[in-house]
């Protein structure tokens, strides 16, 4: 069991420095499904300083583990600090380097994947995704919403592109056959597909 006392400081920390880590109430709906189907591995693009990755790996499977992407390379140092602190070093696994580059190289299957990263890549996260989730798998993409621009007709110069992709994202995730596609109006906005 991860010590709740660590992770509430990491917590604190990343939020006191404006890190974008996960809602409370995203995240209670993530782990509730976690905790439901227990999956052994899980795929996590958007490490941050590890707090999300922290959270899961209580309620995988035995013997789970989470590969974790982050191409900031003073963030993959500190979440590398948090995870051995919390004595999570030999479940939590980080790739560093951008997403975009590592995910084609991945061959490995996955039962959960966490898409939380670029917003102008979700198109292409997705696509990764689904070539590396197992069946029966799910996707879970945070910030599917973004404030709420999303669903409605804003369209500022500085968030248009990542607008243009979260839409993009939607639109593919609710028309792949594969798929069965929810999209939750929780924290930031949650899209969670599952594969038929
Ligand atoms: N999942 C974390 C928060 C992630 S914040 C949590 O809830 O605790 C998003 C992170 O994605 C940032 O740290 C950013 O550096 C990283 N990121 C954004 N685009 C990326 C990319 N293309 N490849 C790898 N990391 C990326
Ligand atoms: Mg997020």
């Amino acid at each position: 069991m991860i010590n709740k006392q660590e992770l509430e400081k990491i917590k604190e920390k990343a939020l006191a420095e404006h890190i974008p880590i996960i809602m409370d109430e995203t995240l209670e709906v993530i782990e509730k499904y976690l905790k439901k189907s227990k999956p052994k591995t899980m795929l996590e693009i958007g490490t941050a300083v590890g707090y999300s990755a922290i959270c899961f790996i209580d309620f995988l499977a035995e013997g789970g583990r989470i590969d974790t992407i982050e191409r900031d390379e003073q963030r993959v140092r500190e979440a590398r600090e948090n995870i051995e602190k919390v004595g999570a070093a030999n479940m939590i696994n980080i790739y560093e380097g951008d997403a975009v580059e590592i995910l084609p190289t991945l061959n490995s299957k996955y039962d959960v994947c966490f898409i939380d990263a670029a917003k102008g890549k979700y198109p292409f996260f997705l696509q990764q995704a689904l070539r590396l989730l197992n069946d029966n798998g799910i996707i879970f993409a945070d910030n599917i919403l973004y404030k709420g621009y999303v669903m409605s007709d804003y369209n500022k110069h500085k968030q248009r592109t990542a607008v243009r992709n979260l839409r993009e994202y939607i639109k593919e995730a609710s028309e792949n056959d594969m798929l069965e596609t929810e999209i939750l109006d929780v924290g930031d906005g949650l899209a969670i597909s599952r594969k038929k």
